[in-house]
């Protein structure tokens, strides 16, 4: 114990020399600040100022070196919500001398990743926003293991969801108030600065309406591998694993059943009882309850692992529906006047190539089944605080107009609406989705292999008369077909006459075509070849043949 004590104190002096001679040192990914990740050796915190420090000397390092355009808006995003105004990173700069005057320095010796959470208090902000994020961010750079610290800077509390939080590494995170504990100043000796958003799926409606993310980058693929990864660290164990390699027959075999996911506050269902006997009787399975407020979060998880259906109000709680075995239903139910078009993080989500569920919507479309809460606050709904014509307004309307995030109390008004479902309608529309529901069976992680450039492409021509020519063109199969098996192998080839913007498309069967119609003599032709797998999964083009006839 004392050689660890006298260790520490060795690498203290280290530390604090390194921090002196060398000064901060900053290395970033990204041309924007809306894409950028920071690496920092010795970025330094001062807890009474609230800020980072950048301490500079003759050896550190500040790339990209922005000048003032450094604050136009900000170095970073700290969340993983792009370009928020509250979620802004940047620290200010001192020279390395001015550390004599300074408190002595805390050194944080983990390797350290520095985020804000943007909603912990919400179960779908929590894993869309933050978790998944952090999961990838962490697997990007690989210093970030499970012996890495968190530090969460957005300044709010622990949150009902810490828990989870927890799973993303051994150590326990920190919050921005417990910083202080550490001293005046605490120099991270390597840490890195925000959040990666390629895994993000959904924008919450700040400047536009909100909807789904214009350039998704995600697939179901990345987000089940963070919920068995999820899923262990919770210790649950599968039921697909529990069943082996269960074949279509035993899982036939197995007991399903359905998932209706309560909420026990607001924007409740009030005939669930009434609705969990029809669905029992119309699917003939077993229909579970599950609820956040009443049991743990991993009991929750480990139900709905296992379920061929999941049922629930919009709401956070449907998140949970990354958990879901492949081929299983999400069902989500919205009230009175919101239309399900509007609000898709969870059709979304379900809709993700490779995450292999099926999402049904269904609507409350009668208003005498819908219950209002205007009396209630205005952040639960509630509009008499508004104007008596506004209130009129919102009352007569019967489709919440499109709006922006994060208050319009139209919006609140109806998303806060009980419901009493009508099972007619409900069984009508879960019975018209289901029959366009596919099986889990077609969708194969192999058929998303996509093919190599086709090899060796070449040209012949030969000129027949003062007006006909021909143009062959003929090309190697792509070096990874020979490892694969595919349903459908077909070529593309283009052809373009020197010089004209337009070009004239072919689809072919087999490796070579001899093109006569529309080639004319001594004129050059452009030619692009590249293969086609199961008629949408396009290779590369080879490069461009010049052919001269
Ligand atoms: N929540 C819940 N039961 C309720 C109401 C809310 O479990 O009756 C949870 C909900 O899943 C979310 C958080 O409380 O994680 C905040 O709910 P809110 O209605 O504000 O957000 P929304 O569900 O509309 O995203």
């Amino acid at each position: 114990q004392s050689q660890e004590v006298s260790q520490a104190h060795i690498d203290y002096h280290v530390a604090l020399q390194a921090l002196q001679d060398h000064g901060t040192r900053m290395v970033c990914t990204g041309k924007m600040h809306t894409d950028r990740i920071c690496r920092f050796d010795y970025l330094c915190y001062c807890s009474e100022a609230e800020e980072f420090v950048f301490f500079h000397s003759n050896s550190s390092v500040m790339l990209p070196n922005l000048g003032s355009r450094r604050f136009q808006p900000a170095l970073l995003d700290l969340s993983s919500v792009e370009d928020h105004n509250t979620q802004y990173f940047n620290f200010l700069e001192l020279p390395a001398a001015a550390l004599k005057f300074m408190p002595k320095p805390v050194f944080v010796p983990d390797v350290t990743l520095i985020l804000n959470r943007f909603n912990p208090d919400n179960l779908m902000h929590v894993f869309h926003d933050d978790l998944i994020p952090a999961f990838y961010t962490m697997m990007q750079y690989s210093d970030l293991d499970d012996e890495a610290r968190l530090v969460f800077m957005e300044g709010w509390g622990e949150g009902p969801h810490f828990d989870l939080y927890r799973l993303l590494s051994s150590k326990q995170p920190l919050l921005k108030e417990q910083l202080k504990n550490f001293g005046k100043l605490m120099c991270f000796t390597k840490s890195y600065v925000g959040l990666s958003k390629m895994t993000t799926w959904y924008q919450y409606g700040f400047v536009q309406p909100q909807g789904p993310k214009a350039n998704m980058l995600v697939s179901g693929n990345e987000i089940r591998q963070f919920a068995r990864v999820l899923m262990d660290k919770m210790n649950i164990t599968r039921v697909e694993e529990k069943d082996g390699g269960s074949s279509e027959d035993e899982k036939g075999k197995r007991d399903e059943y359905i998932v209706l996911f309560s909420r026990s506050t607001t924007r409740l269902i009030l005939n669930e009882a009434e609705l969990i006997m029809a669905l029992a009787q119309e699917f003939q399975m077993r229909v579970v309850t599950v609820s956040l407020e009443e049991q743990s979060f991993p009991s929750t998880v480990q139900v709905i692992s296992g379920a061929s259906m999941l049922i629930s109000m919009h709401g956070a709680q449907l998140i949970t529906s990354l958990f879901l075995p492949r081929g299983a239903v999400v069902v989500e139910l919205f009230p009175f006047a919101v239309n399900p078009e509007q609000y898709t993080p969870y059709k979304t989500l379900a809709t993700l190539p490779g995450m292999d569920l099926h999402y049904v919507s269904w609507r409350n479309t009668k208003e005498e089944n819908t219950i209002t809460h205007p009396d209630k606050p205005w952040d639960q709904g509630g509009i008499i605080h508004l104007e008596k014509e506004e209130q009129e307004r919102i009352l007569a309307s019967k489709d919440v107009p499109r709006h922006l995030c994060c208050r319009n109390p139209e919006w609140l008004f109806r998303i806060y609406q009980d419901t009493l479902v009508d099972i007619p309608s409900f069984l009508e529309v879960l019975k018209e989705g289901m029959k366009t529901k596919p099986s889990v069976r077609r969708s194969k992680p192999a058929s998303t292999v996509h093919p190599g450039r086709v090899r060796e492409p070449q040209c012949q021509t030969s000129v027949q008369t003062t007006n006909e020519a021909k143009l062959t063109v003929s090309w190697q199969i792509p070096w990874n077909l020979k490892y694969l098996k595919v349903r459908e192998l077909k070529y593309e080839v283009w052809i373009q006459e020197q010089g004209e913007n337009t070009y004239m498309p072919y689809i072919l069967p087999q490796q070579n075509y001899t093109f006569s119609e529309n080639i004319k003599p001594f004129t050059t032709y452009l030619v692009w070849v590249r293969c086609i797998f199961n008629k949408n999964l396009l290779g590369p083009f080879a490069d461009v043949l010049m052919c001269r006839t």
